[in-house]
């Protein structure tokens, strides 16, 4: 059968799997050294999912009062419960402000304060004075569809610099040689069925998070974690994975975000008994204390009864106090999504949101050049060659175990920013390639053809509905000893029944049924990881809380969790790697540990 599968060969010094912010950031900056670059994406690359991030995009501009990178940095590192890296907390914070201009510079149509400056807003956890004074304005956006801005900026720019782009490609696996080098990637062009191996001197993962292994997310269709399970097939850990973030506002029902800069606008929070009940959680922050607090505060309001609604079941978000006017500014877009998803006219009613799944701290572990890293001997850091990762995919681990909001988009370009810069360092334009091994990416093939013909009795959609419902009981906002076991046991068994698949359409064009089984089995292969990574930390840390270890406890958890997956078994292996405990420079010291109160 495999036999009458044939490639089409490209070559070129980069190549960037993912065209979301970080992807074309990547690829921009590859672009911009000289390199020969080419971007490969399963959707249009104004279609990724970073076109629907709100709020904004932390950097510490000082437009609406004074800011510091170095206050960023603390409020980082503490939103981070400790497991972030400080050595890439400091890169991201203190290149974060070069970062924005440079989107300004581009085109990017920031909304703008009273002296025409970025306009800036507050959002949670960030504050001024190490963490000391009150909260900062410090996310720059473009009203309420800043991801939108910046992708559309992004594109335009990679364009211009003559970045190659191959749209509607599905990327399957990497091709690694016997040596654990990376040497490229292979791809399934959708609409015309024809198959493809990238040969390159280094390949990007830029393909986004994992969203959809939950029942409600926030997260684009899209979002299936893709690179991090293409990792995992190439035999390499991923890091962090059982740190997954609830966003407290997704709308009640359907999932859809809105943007925690509706509370930093001055929007707030009711229960039942129209209490404002963050007061009494987080007394100095309130409303804008980090989302793992928020989403926690919420579900335990709900579980004591203080619910709102006729199964008390949600809680109520209220912007109808502010101008029509602010909202009509600053907050267009989400008028538009309450009144769609929630029929709820903003300015007039509360708005019903449940916490929904919406960020992943976890995925491919890196250093701050963006390069891929993995334990080797005795060096937890060893580089892979030729591959790197950036964005929601990678995890340099600036976010730790629990992000503060509008930090990812600044990850985004920082990180894309960084892996161009590292590549103009270590590659030469047009080098010599060596030849691929005859036999590269066979394995690919035979994986997508058993899929095309899977003759099972179960459909894709079947078997996922039951993943993202497992998920959702097993590994949400609160999780124990018992339900996490369950959870492992359950993920096990729909593992299993990948092996019962059921797929009807056997076409190589357009098959979009066999497209959502590759997503499936990435999914999959993204939730045995997750589960097992959240069954194995005894301690309570960011997003993990975990009831039956309700406190944090440095002295046994402060490390990184490397899970790997045997694909045919199911079976996941735990690993560590300790947190870096050192900044880069010497112009901040190292954050101590201390209680992650507000
Ligand atoms: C609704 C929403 C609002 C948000 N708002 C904010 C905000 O205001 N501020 C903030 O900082 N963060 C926000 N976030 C988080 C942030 O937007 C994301 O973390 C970020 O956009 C992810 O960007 P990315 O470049 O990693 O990937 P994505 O934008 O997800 O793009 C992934 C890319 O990979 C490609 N890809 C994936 N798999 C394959 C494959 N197999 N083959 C080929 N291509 C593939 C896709 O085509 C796509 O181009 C928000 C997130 C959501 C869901």
């Amino acid at each position: 059968m495999t036999s009458t599968y044939e490639w089409i060969d490209h070559t070129y010094d980069v190549v960037v799997v993912g065209a979301g912010g970080s992807g074309l950031r990547a690829t921009l900056g590859a672009a911009q050294e000289g390199l020969k670059t080419a971007c490969i994406t399963k959707v249009f690359p104004t279609r990724s999912h970073t076109v629907a991030a709100q709020g904004g995009i932390a950097a510490s501009l000082g437009n609406m009062g004074p800011d510091d990178w170095r206050w960023h940095m603390y409020d980082t590192v503490k939103g981070s419960d400790w497991l972030g890296d400080q050595d890439s907390i400091e890169y991201l914070c203190r290149h974060a402000p070069d970062a924005v201009y440079e989107l300004e510079k581009w085109g990017m149509p920031f909304s703008r304060n009273e002296d025409g400056k970025i306009y800036q807003r507050p959002f949670g956890g960030h504050t001024t004075e190490y963490g000391e004074g009150p909260p900062v304005q410090r996310t720059c956006a473009a009203a309420d569809r800043t991801g939108h801005a910046m992708l559309h900026t992004l594109y335009g720019q990679s364009v211009r610099r003559k970045a190659e782009f191959f749209v509607e490609y599905f990327a399957l696996d990497l091709i690694m040689d016997d040596e654990g080098v990376c040497r490229g990637v292979t791809a399934w062009k959708l609409d015309d069925g024809t198959l493809h191996r990238f040969r390159a001197q280094t390949v990007v993962l830029a393909t986004g998070g994992y969203g959809r292994v939950f029942f409600s997310c926030t997260s684009a269709h899209t979002c299936t974690g893709d690179g991090n399970a293409m990792v995992l097939r190439a035999g390499l850990p991923v890091q962090d994975m059982e740190f997954i973030q609830f966003h407290p506002t997704g709308i009640y029902g359907a999932g859809c975000l809105i943007t925690e800069g509706a509370r930093g606008e001055g929007g707030y929070l009711t229960n039942a008994e129209g209490e404002r009940f963050m007061e009494r959680y987080a007394p100095s922050v309130k409303d804008l204390a980090p989302r793992d607090m928020v989403s926690r505060a919420m579900v335990m309001e709900i579980r004591e009864g203080r619910g709102v609604g006729k199964n008390k079941d949600h809680i109520f978000l209220h912007l109808d106090h502010i101008d029509p006017k602010v909202l009509g500014d600053r907050l267009p877009g989400i008028s538009e999504t309450a009144k769609i998803f929630a029929g709820v006219d903003l300015t007039k009613e509360p708005i019903p949101v449940i916490p929904t799944c919406h960020y992943n701290m976890g995925g491919i572990q890196t250093n701050y050049h963006g390069e891929v890293v993995t334990k080797k001997g005795k060096n937890p850091d060893t580089v892979v060659q030729g591959l790197m990762a950036v964005g929601e995919a990678g995890c340099v681990s600036v976010h730790g175990s629990n992000r503060l909001g509008s930090n990812s988009l600044i990850d985004l370009v920082v990180f894309g920013r960084a892996a161009g810069i590292q590549l103009g360092k270590t590659l030469k334009p047009n080098a010599t390639q060596p030849e691929l091994p005859k036999n590269a990416g066979e394995a690919h093939i035979a994986r997508l053809d058993k899929a095309r013909n899977a003759k099972g009795s179960t459909p894709t959609a079947v078997i996922r509905d039951r993943l993202q419902r497992t998920m959702q009981e097993h590994c949400a906002v609160f999780r124990t000893e018992e339900s996490l076991a369950e959870g492992v046991k359950k993920v096990k068994e729909v593992h299993e029944t990948l092996q019962d698949l059921k797929v009807s359409d056997r076409t190589m064009v357009w098959n979009t049924d066999l497209v959502e089984t590759l997503e499936l089995e990435n999914l999959v292969a993204n939730a045995l990881v997750t589960v097992a990574s959240a069954d194995n930390r005894k301690e309570s840390r960011g997003a993990h809380a975990h009831e039956d270890y309700p406190d944090r406890d440095d002295k046994n958890w402060m490390k990184h969790t490397l899970a790997y997956c045997n694909m045919d078994s199911g079976e996941v292996d735990i690993d560590y790697r300790p947190v870096h405990d050192y900044t880069m420079s010497d112009e901040i010291d190292y954050i101590k540990p201390k209680k992650r109160v507000y």
